[in-house]
């Protein structure tokens, strides 16, 4: 153990007080407000979530339904991100998903907008009439919110937490919505990303063509690699202690 000598004392006392002035400086009042902006999630218990985000589509049948089919019948837990304009238009989709245990719902804002480029009002509307649409015709209340194209900013953030939403982000990208991209190719990318805590991006609203064919594969590879998959919402919890029975 490190003492200072008997002959500098000022020294041994200034040390310690420079270290709380310099923890002041680094962590100002206010600066823990905003929850920081989730990529990844707990690691520790080998657990990783696979998401998918609904994006507004052109197509009146904007829905992978053989996707959330294998999803079903595998009970494999995931975590969709909403768009207010695809959930005004599958209203009795966002019900479907709603009614499956295992399965979690977020937002993607309203009109699917680039955040960055709407000023604090703008931003406040794109991300809470997503929230609010689930709430009025579903009585849910989203806490989790994924930014469109996964652009933000501090007021993002600030707007985000002041509706109570986590921002999140993502650690794995698929590719899924470039229809040239195979499954094969796909899982190839994916393979070295798929670690504890980690979050893949998907989509569920049929513009990834190979997106099914892409899940049949991954979650073989997500068992091989040790991993469970979980929601997003569980995968920001704490390790449960116990061994789940
Ligand atoms: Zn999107």
């Amino acid at each position: 153990m490190h003492r200072f000598a008997p002959n500098a004392p000022r020294a041994a006392l200034l040390v310690p007080l420079l270290a709380l002035l310099a923890a002041l400086v680094v962590a100002p009042a206010g600066a823990t407000d905003a929850p920081p902006v989730v990529k990844s999630g707990v690691t520790g218990c080998k657990r990783i979530a696979l998401t998918f985000d609904l994006c507004p589509v052109r197509a009146p049948n904007g829905f992978d339904a053989k996707l959330v089919e294998l999803l079903v019948a595998t009970r494999t837990p995931a975590t969709f991100f909403a768009s207010g304009r695809w959930m005004a238009k599958h209203d009795d989709r966002v019900a479907e998903l709603l009614a499956v245990p295992f399965f979690e719902l977020g937002t993607h804002g309203a009109a699917h907008a680039h955040l960055r480029k709407l000023d604090v009002a703008g931003q406040e509307q794109e991300i809470a009439s997503g929230v609010k649409q689930l709430a009025d015709a579903h009585g849910r209340t989203p806490v989790l919110f994924r930014p469109p194209y996964g652009e933000y900013d501090a007021t993002t953030e600030r707007v985000a937490a002041s509706l109570g939403q986590t921002v999140v982000l993502w650690s794995a990208v698929s590719g899924d919505p470039v229809p040239s991209l195979s499954a094969a190719h796909m899982l190839a990318t994916l393979k070295p990303q798929l670690r504890d805590g980690a979050i893949v991006v998907m989509h569920a609203n049929g513009k990834g063509v190979h997106t099914r064919e892409l899940v049949e594969k991954l979650l073989p590879a997500i068992a091989a690699a040790g991993l469970t998959p979980v929601t997003v919402g569980e995968l920001l919890k704490p390790c449960p202690d116990a061994t789940p029975s």
